[in-house]
């Protein structure tokens, strides 16, 4: 499908690795010039460098953490006008309910829920001047249905939420979308690092961590970068200019519900 965005300037922040890499090739294979960052130079520059060479677009790289605000600026100087931006942060730890307290909070709110706010609260308002936009929040299946160890992720991604419900329907009528994707489990650094936890845990190997993982998966498997990249960059697109404000949940049928 020819998505219509091929010109059009993103920022695709935290997208070294991962999903935020995945939405970064999706959109540079519809031909979108791209603005990445992440935190290590290393892996970012080889990124950038291997997107260039496949699919032709202007790459900008920004080495920063985006959680912290000098980062953040830093961003934002060399991303200059953008007509697409994907936010993406590394989640909060797991722990107790009993564990965390508000320098805890604090810490999270900042990466999950305020940085993404800042972000659209500096790039708006150039979209909507130039009349057309799109935002896409990388949040997390825990929004819809919480996952008990994750109580820091699950209360700054539905602060993110509720801000994002209200401010998409405030930009809509100026051609500027913002939706969420919530990612289920995927097949990212991320999801080996949770497959040792249960390979520690239940003394197995790490193939057989991956095989108890994906059991609670209907789709019997993890999703992958490209699929989730393709989702973003069809939200990115001229089609999905009547989509406002969603929660779009990609997670192999994970979470059970009927809506
Ligand atoms: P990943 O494979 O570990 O990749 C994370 C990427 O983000 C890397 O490029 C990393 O590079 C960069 N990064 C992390 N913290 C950053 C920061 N503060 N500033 C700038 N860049 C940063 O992670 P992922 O699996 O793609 O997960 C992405 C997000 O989705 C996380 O918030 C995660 O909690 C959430 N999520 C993931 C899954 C899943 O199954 N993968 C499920 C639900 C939610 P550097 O380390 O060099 O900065």
């Amino acid at each position: 499908m020819e998505l219509g965005i091929s010109g059009k300037r993103a920022l695709v922040c935290a997208s070294s690795k991962g999903l935020g890499r995945g939405c970064a090739e999706a959109l540079a294979e519809a031909g979108v010039d791209l603005v990445l960052n992440a935190r290590g130079a290393e892996a970012l520059e080889a990124t950038a460098e291997a997107i260039r060479a496949r699919h032709g677009v202007a790459v900008t790289t920004v080495a920063a953490d985006i959680t912290e605000e000098d980062g953040r600026a830093r961003v934002l100087e060399a991303a200059g006008d953008l007509d697409i931006l994907v936010t993406n942060a590394g989640g909060p730890p797991p722990g107790l309910w009993s564990d965390w307290g508000r320098e805890d909070f604090i810490k999270a709110l900042d990466a999950n829920m305020l940085t993404p706010i800042a972000l659209m609260t500096a790039i708006l308002p150039g979209m909507i001047d130039r009349g057309w936009g799109r935002v896409v929040n990388i949040t997390s299946q825990s929004v819809k249905a919480p996952i008990p160890q994750l109580g820091l992720s699950n209360a700054a991604r539905t602060g993110l939420t509720g801000y994002v419900a209200g401010t998409a329907r405030q930009v809509a009528g100026k051609g500027v979308t913002i939706n969420n994707l919530l990612p289920g489990s995927h097949d990212t650094d991320r999801a080996v690092a949770l497959e040792r936890g249960v390979a520690k845990a239940q003394d197995v190997s790490m193939e057989e961590a991956r095989k108890i993982r994906c059991s609670s998966i209907p789709s019997g498997r993890y999703g992958t970068i490209e699929e989730f990249g393709a989702t973003c960059a069809f939200l990115c697109s001229q089609h999905a200019g009547f989509i406002v404000g969603q929660n779009i949940l990609l997670d192999g049928g994970q979470t059970n519900a009927t809506i």
